[in-house]
């Protein structure tokens, strides 16, 4: 994920409504968005991160008009690609659970579970 100062955000110069796109982009996207989102309250841990954006992307999703069930695919395909293509200091599957203080308490939201 980029952490560069002043690169553009990455929904600018989008000719088409970001969400017209296919939800594998999106989930890339919303996930990026989020991972930044999450850094820009402190937080530097890649994987808690990775973590705490994920429980948030089906709810951006929603904010930016997805409908629950599509929000909730894009947060579903968000977290497996992450869980698959995340290097190591990306992803920890053992603190990224439900109960543990990764754990934001958002109901519905994965990880954790
Ligand atoms: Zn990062």
């Amino acid at each position: 994920m980029g952490h560069g100062e002043a690169e553009p955000h990455p929904l600018a110069g989008e000719t088409e409504h970001p969400l017209d796109v296919g939800l594998g982009d999106t989930s890339v996207r919303e996930t990026e968005n989020c991972h930044e989102a999450i850094h820009s309250y402190g937080v530097r841990d890649e994987a808690e991160t990775n973590c705490l954006a994920l429980q948030l992307v089906g709810r951006a999703g929603r904010a930016l008009g997805l409908s629950p069930a599509k929000a909730d695919r894009l947060a579903a395909r968000a977290l497996a690609e992450t869980r698959d293509t995340a290097p190591e200091r990306y992803w920890n599957a053992a603190r990224c659970r439900r109960g543990t203080g990764w754990d934001l308490g958002i109901p519905g939201a994965r990880p954790p579970r």
